[in-house]
């Protein structure tokens, strides 16, 4: 992966190279770190980087922060001005990923929460697809459950946790699997290693409530509204049985990183008739659309990053 040439760092934007932290560093040894990944999409046609819903982003970040008994004295528009400056020293024309990270910063040995320094850091690399069979996942049952709300919030977007997330993706990926579908401990669906989940059962968009830990996406709440909104399809969000998956007419999972990936296949069986399905296909257009700044009424959604010269006068 292509290193970045900048980084902010310990209150100041500094070379890539500089942004560097000790091996004694509380959040390396105990995973007290909170994270983000946000993407900027280039549009060709208007010259401009468009970053989606930035400050829902931080929000969550500050959110997650706050799990882990973090205080921080900014607010997700001033994080989103940094991250706007960030991306614009970096100059880039292309489709990106960014990454900020709230950690407890201390050299100290002792496991706790409490009493440790808090820091930012936020750096930013190219990014093109995260799932390569992105029109026609197979996906399998993770054998991991996903972790709890009363062991590590799944909620928040904390670095701990993906340790959960990188057992699921590695195991189905040795296996022969794009990704996994994960259960919670009552055997419910809860999403997938990185990624929201959805099916449409009888016509009807269905997703697990954000009370079955789950993250909270920020797709996922895209997704809810443009398929109310555009398709006028019907939302429930309930718990998912296992095997209601096996009888759905779609499936696709939501992301920053996986944006919309359809799912053809769980464990050898089809989903639907083994196609991406029409709803699925609508849904990947109308993100594709409105993530490249393409659709007005949704470009309160995307920040752009470059500041364009209007030509005033005669
Ligand atoms: N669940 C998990 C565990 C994730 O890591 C992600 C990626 N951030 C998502 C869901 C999707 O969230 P979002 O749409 O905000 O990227």
């Amino acid at each position: 992966m292509q290193l970045p040439n900048y980084a902010y760092f310990e209150g100041q934007f500094v070379p890539y190279s500089e942004a560097k932290v000790g091996v004694m560093t509380h959040a390396f040894n105990y995973g007290t770190a909170a994270f983000g990944g946000i993407r900027g999409y280039w549009n060709n046609e208007h010259e401009q980087l468009y970053i989606f819903r930035p400050v829902d982003h931080f929000q969550r970040l500050l959110h997650s922060a706050r799990m882990l008994c973090m205080e921080f004295d900014i607010t997700a528009e001033s994080l989103t001005q940094i991250c706007l400056e960030l991306v614009r020293m970096e100059g880039y024309r292309r489709d990106i990923y960014i990454r900020p990270i709230v950690y407890k910063a201390d050299e100290i040995i002792g496991v706790k929460l409490h009493d440790l320094e808090d820091k930012l850091t936020m750096f930013s690399v190219p990014f093109d697809r995260y799932v390569a069979n992105d029109t026609n996942a197979h996906v399998t049952f993770s054998s991991w459950r996903r972790v709890d709300d009363n062991m590590i919030p799944a909620r928040g977007k904390i670095s701990g946790a993906y340790v959960n997330s990188a057992l699921i993706k590695t195991d189905a990926v040795r296996a022969g699997f794009d990704e996994a579908l994960v259960l919670n401990q009552d055997g419910h669906l809860s999403e997938g290693s990185a990624m929201n989940v959805f099916m449409i059962r009888d016509g009807k968009l269905i997703t697990p409530p954000t009370t079955d830990n789950i993250l909270e996406g920020i797709t996922r709440r895209s997704i809810l509204e443009l398929a109310k909104e555009e398709l006028g399809l019907e939302i429930i969000e309930r718990p998912i049985d296992r095997t209601e998956v096996f009888i759905c007419e779609e499936l696709f999972m939501t992301g920053t990183a996986a944006q919309v990936t359809a799912v053809t296949r769980v464990d050898f069986r089809a989903v639907g008739n083994g196609q991406m399905g029409q709803v699925t296909t609508k849904l990947r257009q109308l993100f594709n659309e409105v993530v490249r700044g393409n659709l007005p009424r949704y470009q309160h959604w995307n920040t752009a990053v470059y500041i364009q010269e209007t030509i005033s006068g005669v």
